[in-house]
């Protein structure tokens, strides 16, 4: 081993008296570490202690056999500059196998664990010490906020107080976006039950009183180039601005209730309005009937208008039943004998706004449950409604209504997206695939941020044309790393959840910069100072990297040459899958390295009548939902090697030729869920495994091998139960195909 490595075993958590450490010793001897120390409990000050002595006496390379390495993560670092291989001797050894569960089942174990110490020394003699990514030249610190309503000001006013200079781009000519068109806010505070003022006068004066925020208004981006920490942009109004990460607060808009025409009657009487056109009522004081200005003695609100209904919009909007509740409210307190009727499927009011609903109750206002049929709505000299009551199981007739409003939802801020259906932006629906190529061209052809990105101008989307990164784990993350939609424009939501948006947002892009200046990852591998390199001596120019970088990290020159922009790249590893020529590497994760562990496997021998399999899981939900099946005292076959991979995207096909051909017996791929609810972390790795292990068939072909012998599975993190199962089924299918005929060779 070219580094002084020394390797720490620790013998607590019923390690110690599980495996024998005189034979584990002579394995990483062999493997090429010199020194091996043994602690009782290595995690313990006395145990970090001993190796932070050994680290300043100059030991660079330290192999830690203990427990899994999601755990004790900040006592294992020793900083930059050592090289630190953990292997689970706890989890993947001791915890998850029983001494009963073969013949041998001691000496299973064992081997177990000497072929992990093995892939450990392999690993650790071809890590190199990280060195962070640093862009050249003056790293920019400011923000640009796109978007200057409640999301967007609240980032601006968030990241001023929190020290950095802001830019705020408005394309109106005054601040305060949607704030600008309501009257009153809901209940925010105790007793949650008075509506409150309108905070957008005093959000305004904020921003006007702060010197770190610039405002352009009545401006757009016409450009926006480069990574963050490094971003250059232009403004419609030619001013260029050097900005470090951005925040896109550009709002939404309300669902074109000209389709609610033949369900709702919109557009047959004036005084059938939406939800957004009653609070300008309100607001502009006309809190009258739209058609004469005469008083309204009674109105209906319809929810859900258009509103969870694949014909309109699939979704729920989140905001109008509070909404509703809010104007009928208005409508009770301008005069409590008006009679104010709200139909409904379901009242959504989460946590306190529930009291607003109460509240409605005790001032009078009628609900009635309807099913999923709309209420029939006929326009004369005054409306009339008939509709299916389904608390009393009958119908219901409304005569001598004033006003019907509907409680329209929202959709995304882009006014090419209003011409195709929204259900039709899921990327993985059967409907998805039929929408035509000039609705997604047109949705795609308008931008606001108009990104100088070889993958296209604007933030990707998913699930009905909202920008998405993980719909679960990282709510403003988008797929462009640096720039983070907030409120209405990542999902549906209410004013002051937009507002909340903000903060989180800013506080999001201000990290984002941050790690530009350290030279490390953002989520999901946050902190990661590696990044890919690329031999490009060797690179013959097929665009697979840059077409497959789900971050779109990567450009490309006039020349096809891959141009990786390292601020942008998460980390993932899908480059590394995706490239032919295997010349995309970290400085600890290789096509070579886990080919080199792979073969650092002792195969016995076919009469020994001891498979070998290898599990590539997935580190972010595979790898802890093992590791906790592990913890729970789940077991599992000890012929089972386990290789934590950082996606399975970056699968590479040869690591399963690699092991087909060395005598493995098989090799299961753990991945995340794909389709519509993914799971993964990266976005499509596991669906890019699978595109991959379309190809392996050829592999498997080649070396005359049963296609058995490789397997995908998808696991969530909370699917622990699922994995002895998996495993146990896999080793079965094993011992029906038989041995692998390469063993010995
Ligand atoms: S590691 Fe992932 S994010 Fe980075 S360049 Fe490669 S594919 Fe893109
Ligand atoms: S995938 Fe590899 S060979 Fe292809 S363009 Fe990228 S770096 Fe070059």
């Amino acid at each position: 081993m070219s580094k002084n490595a020394v390797c720490y075993l620790c013998k607590g958590c019923g390690i110690g008296d599980a495996l024998d450490f005189e034979r584990l010793t002579e394995v990483v001897e062999e493997g090429g570490v010199s020194e091996v120390k043994e602690h009782d409990a290595l995690c313990s000050p006395e145990g970090l202690a001993m190796i932070k002595e050994d680290i300043d006496g100059g030991v660079d390379a330290v192999l830690i056999g203990a427990c899994s390495s999601r755990v004790k993560t900040d006592e294992f670092s020793f900083g930059g500059g050592v090289v630190v291989e953990r292997t689970s001797l706890r989890e993947q050894v001791v915890w998850c196998t029983s001494p009963d569960a073969t013949d041998d089942g001691e000496e299973d174990r064992q081997m177990l664990a000497e072929d992990y110490l093995r892939m450990a020394c392999v690993k650790l003699e071809k890590c190199q010490p990280l060195t962070p990514f640093q862009l050249e030249g003056e790293i920019y610190k400011s923000l640009m906020v796109v978007g200057g309503g409640p999301a967007g000001m609240s980032a601006a006013i968030q990241a001023a107080k929190a020290g950095s200079q802001v830019f705020l781009i408005e394309k109106e000519d005054k601040l305060g976006g949607f704030l600008n068109t309501i009257d009153k806010l809901g209940p925010q505070s105790p007793p949650y039950t008075e509506l409150e003022d309108n905070p957008v006068a005093e959000m305004v004066g904020q921003i006007e009183a702060s010197d770190k925020i610039k405002v352009f208004t009545g401006c757009t981006v016409a450009k926006t180039a480069g990574a963050p920490g490094k971003f250059d942009v232009e403004l419609s109004n030619g001013e260029k601005l050097q900005i470090g990460a951005i925040v896109q607060a550009t709002g939404w808009l309300p669902y074109d209730a000209s389709k609610l025409a033949d369900e709702l009657a919109y557009g047959s009487s004036p005084d059938i309005v939406t939800n957004v056109e009653f609070e300008q009522m309100v607001k502009d004081g006309k809190l009258a009937r739209k058609s004469d200005g005469e008083d309204i003695a009674a109105i209906a609100f319809i929810q859900c208008a258009g509103s969870r209904d694949q014909n309109h919009l699939p979704y729920c909007s989140a905001f109008c039943c509070l909404v509703s509740l809010k104007q009928a409210i208005y409508v009770k307190e301008q005069n409590p004998e008006t009679a104010v009727y709200v139909i409904y499927k379901d009242i959504r009011t989460p946590s306190q706004s529930e009291e607003v609903y109460r509240e409605a109750q005790r001032k009078g206002v009628i609900f009635i449950r309807r099913d999923e049929t709309y209420p029939t709505i006929t326009a004369g000299d005054k409306l009339s409604l008939e509709v299916n009551d389904v608390l009393l199981g009958e119908d219901v007739s409304l005569e001598e209504l004033d006003m019907v409003v509907l409680a329209t939802g929202m959709r995304p801020n882009n006014p090419k997206v209003v011409d195709a259906p929204l259900v039709a932006f899921g990327e993985d629906q059967e409907v998805a695939k039929k929408l035509t190529a000039e609705a997604k061209a047109a949705c795609e052809d308008w931008s606001v941020l108009n990104l100088d990105y070889r993958q296209g101008k604007n933030l990707p989307t998913l699930k009905y044309a909202m920008p998405d990164s993980h719909f679960i784990c990282f709510p403003y993350e988008s797929r462009r790393t640096g720039i983070y939609p907030v409120g209405t424009v990542r999902r549906p939501m209410r004013l002051t959840q937009a507002i909340d948006d903000g903060v989180g947002a800013a506080l999001k892009a201000i990290q984002a910069i941050k790690a530009a200046e350290a030279g490390c990852a953002v989520h999901p591998r946050s902190g990661d100072e590696s990044f890919p390199e690329f031999f490009m001596q060797r690179c013959t120019q097929c665009k697979r990297c840059t077409e497959e970088c789900p971050f779109g990290a990567i450009n490309e020159d006039e020349k096809a040459n891959p141009l990786p922009n390292p601020t942008r790249c998460r980390r993932c590893g899908v480059c590394m899958g995706a490239c032919p020529e295997r010349i995309i590497s970290f400085k600890n994760y290789s096509v070579d390295m886990i080919g080199s562990m792979i073969k650092a496997i002792n195969v016995p021998e076919e009469d020994d009548e001891k498979p070998r399999v290898i599990m590539l899981a997935c580190e972010n939900d595979a790898l802890p939902a093992i590791d906790m099946a592990a913890a729970k005292g789940m077991t599992w076959s000890p012929y089972v090697r386990l290789i934590p991979i950082r996606c399975l995207g970056s699968m590479n096909l040869v690591w399963i030729a690699d092991a087909l051909s060395s005598g493995i017996d098989g090799v299961v791929l753990l991945g995340c869920r794909r389709g519509e609810d993914y799971q993964c972390h990266f976005i499509k790795g596991s669906e890019l495994a699978n595109v991959r292990m379309s190809k392996i068939s050829e592999t498997l072909t080649r070396l005359v091998l049963e296609s058995d012998r490789v397997a995908v599975e998808e696991v969530s993190i909370t699917d622990l139960h699922k994995i002895p199962a998996i495993i146990d089924a896999f080793m079965e299918t094993i011992e029906e195909v038989g041995p692998n005929p390469y063993k010995g060779f």
